[in-house]
């Protein structure tokens, strides 16, 4: 009999799962989507706060946006984006994509738009699921019944903010890069940003080409090896406020008339009940076996937790297994045999001197290692995991060329030979 598995979500997450749930002889998708079109987080709005159904806004993506990683590492393994000039899109290019692999497989009968997920629900998980779907224009609820469940809510959306000391004294605006749309506003003006991850880093040379200065406070071990503008400063992470500015780790003090977070999102799955026995703590989604499937009950599993991360080649990886594993191809473990190795791997990060809460950062050597073993595990091929040696060699680039690097040209040889192009030579 066909398993039907509910996805929650059509970003690239979900179209992935709807992808290869749709190929597998023994499921089917159904697909919502509280939009009203496919993308997810690449659906720019100039918009912030709410929707026009009161929903807090989804995307996180700002007018210029352009990625930061090259689209012949970024594609699916079996969707590679269109030939063109450069290797790093602009957001509207990466939507387009999306919707074009979203054609190519023939996705869209599977996908309910403007239904949002609210309960979900199962008495002990081997039954099946129930999920009550609310159509936001209809103002009606409708409840299916799964046999497996796949979340793919995606994790930019709720901004997580720091605790800052005296922060209530400050007289100047605060707001995080969830509500960044333009430098425009920012001209003339004295921005700290804080928090120096790719977004930070992107947003901080942005900022600099309108505001009078800009101080890119962070915590790393050392500061960004790239040259910057003039006006963009690094500084230590943000000690404390007062009424005209902040404190930083360094002693150095500076008045500011904007702090911008930078600062990253919160893991939320506000639609599932508590009977799904899921929680967030300390960053860490629980409890999962291999950042992706519920250790209790397996037939839930959660695409994209993992950050620091190759996002749509990951995706794939991780459907390919659960797909695998909901097929009887995984060897089959018991909860305790998978809470198991979760809390091996926890404990080998604090070993390492790893905090708790960068569990699913899995970071350049890391994502390799992961998808290699969920292919090996679930006995899949490994397709497009030769492209990862150019993560790395991207990363190096954007760390030390910040300015630059987008200047470049990839391509990946079947063999995983890195060839790259600057201004048409090699
Ligand atoms: P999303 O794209 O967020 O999709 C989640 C979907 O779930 C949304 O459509 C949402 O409406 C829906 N949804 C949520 N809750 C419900 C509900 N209750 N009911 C129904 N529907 C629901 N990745 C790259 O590969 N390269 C880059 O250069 C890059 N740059 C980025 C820059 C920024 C600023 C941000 C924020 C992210 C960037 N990413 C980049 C990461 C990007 O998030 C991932 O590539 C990927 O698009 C995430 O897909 P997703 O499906 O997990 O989540």
């Amino acid at each position: 009999m066909m398993k039907v598995v509910g996805v929650i979500g059509a970003g690239a997450a979900g179209l992935c799962a709807a992808r290869h749930i749709s190929a597998s002889p023994c499921m089917t998708p159904v697909v919502w989507e509280k939009a009203s079109r496919v993308g997810g987080t690449w659906i720019y709005t100039p918009d912030v706060g709410k929707d026009e159904h009161g929903l807090p806004i989804h995307s996180s993506m700002y007018e210029n946006l352009k990625t930061t990683i090259p689209k012949e590492l970024m594609a699916f393994p079996d969707f590679p984006f269109q030939d063109g000039e450069e290797s790093f899109l602009h957001h509207k290019d990466v939507l387009k994509y999306l919707e074009d692999y979203t054609n190519h497989f023939n996705l869209r009968q599977y996908i309910k738009y403007v239904e949002e997920v609210k309960p979900v629900n199962s008495d002990d998980g081997t039954t099946g699921w129930s999920v009550t779907v609310k159509d936001l224009e209809a103002k009606t609820t409708t409840t299916t019944l799964c046999d497996a469940i796949i979340v793919c809510n995606g994790h930019y959306s709720v901004p997580m903010t720091p605790t800052i000391k005296d922060i209530d004294k400050f007289r100047g605006r605060q707001m995080h890069s969830h509500e960044y749309r333009t430098p425009k506003p920012f001209s003339g003006l004295r921005v700290v940003v804080l928090g120096a991850s790719a977004s930070g880093l992107d947003i901080s040379l942005e900022l600099s080409t309108t505001a009078k200065e800009v101080l890119l406070s962070h915590n790393h071990p050392v500061n960004i090896p790239s040259e910057l503008p003039a006006n963009l400063r690094q500084v230590r992470g943000i000690v404390a406020a007062n009424e005209d500015g902040f404190v930083f780790g360094d002693g150095s003090q500076a008045e500011a008339d904007v702090v911008l977070y930078c600062t990253g999102y919160e893991y939320t799955f506000p639609f599932l009940s508590e009977e799904c026995g899921v929680s967030v703590e300390d960053n860490i989604v629980k409890p999962l076996y291999k950042h992706l499937i519920h250790t209790a009950f397996p037939s839930m599993a959660f695409i994209g937790i993992p950050f620091q991360i190759v996002p749509f080649p990951l995706f794939d990886f991780q459907v390919r297994f659960f797909i695998a594993l909901q097929a009887g191809n995984v060897a089959p473990l018991t909860h305790q045999q998978m809470a198991a190795v979760t809390a091996g791997e926890l404990k080998q990060l604090k070993v390492g001197g790893g905090k708790a809460r960068h569990h699913h950062r899995l970071g350049v050597e890391g994502s390799t290692l992961y998808m290699r073993e969920l292919a090996t595990l679930g006995h899949f091929s490994p397709e497009g995991l030769q492209k990862m040696k150019l993560f790395k060699l991207n990363f190096l680039r954007m760390l030390f060329s910040c300015l630059t690097f987008r200047r470049l040209r990839y391509s990946v040889e079947a063999d995983g030979q890195v060839r790259e192009w600057r201004n048409g030579r090699e």
